[in-house]
């Protein structure tokens, strides 16, 4: 079966919190007009049923359901909402682990509802997350072998900083690696990313969290992220785009 073009992304946007714009619904449709397939992440389980309320008629929007680590210590008791949206929520995210400074008192809270989220996501089976994993990508691992096997559950590393022998780590087990434009700003980071497998590169914003010359960037911004690693890995461009939108169709697949 051939899609009408109109359905067929032309980039993807795999992390963005598209409800903390104040033109959320606008976002939506300009995903749509410009085929962006982006994942719509969410930081609280409340925040699922607006976000896939609006996202419902889009062609190209997929809603994620998260309880962000960063939120996890006045949020823990969220869980249990987060436990009964699951049933609807195909994409999962943001969730994950934050021990930087500023988040490492609630570490062991993130934690307790990591695992608990993981082991909610293998029983149900067929989950796409996109996972958090600041400072702590040696402890996200460790859970995800512990908790959610690859035939149970596909996952992304959103903004992986991790190192080189982390990497392949996560490859071994399937992971994807979605790159946004401040990762490509750090020597440390690009050198990262251009020696990350092919088959496993994804492009993500991160907005509004990332901006470019002082605006949060949109998702039609992945652009310029595919035109940077194109460069970074002696590419064309139109080659990259072409293997980010297959490596989602690989991921989609291996998903159902
Ligand atoms: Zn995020």
């Amino acid at each position: 079966m051939t899609l009408p073009q109109a359905a067929r992304p032309r980039l993807v946007d795999f992390h963005c919190h598209l409800d903390l714009y104040p033109d959320h619904v606008a976002l939506i449709r300009e995903c749509d007009r410009e085929r962006v397939a982006t994942l719509a992440v969410t930081t609280t389980p409340k925040a699922w049923p607006r976000n896939r309320d609006l996202a419902q008629a889009s062609t190209h929007v997929r809603v994620a359901l998260g309880l962000h680590p960063q939120l996890v210590a006045e949020r823990e008791a969220e869980l249990p909402l987060f436990e009964r949206y699951l049933g609807e929520a195909r994409y999962i995210g943001e969730v994950g682990l934050d021990a930087g400074p500023r988040f490492y008192r609630s570490f062991e809270a993130q934690e307790r509802v990591f695992a608990r989220i993981l082991a909610a996501c293998a029983e149900h089976g067929d989950k796409i997350l996109t996972l958090h994993s600041v400072r702590a990508v040696a402890k996200v691992l460790g859970h995800l072998d512990r908790a959610l096997p690859p035939d149970r559950g596909q996952v992304i590393l959103h903004w992986f900083t991790g190192t080189a022998a982390e990497a392949r780590r996560a490859s071994a087990r399937g992971c994807y690696f979605s790159i946004n434009s401040e990762m490509l700003r750090s020597p440390k980071h690009r050198q990262l990313v251009a020696g990350l497998p092919p088959d496993r590169l994804l492009t993500e914003t991160d907005g509004p969290f990332v901006t470019a010359e002082g605006l949060p960037v949109r998702p039609l911004a992945v652009a310029q992220t595919v035109a940077e690693l194109a460069k970074l890995r002696g590419e064309t461009e139109e080659i990259m785009g072409l293997r980010i939108i297959s490596n989602l169709r690989a991921l989609l697949r291996a998903a159902t």
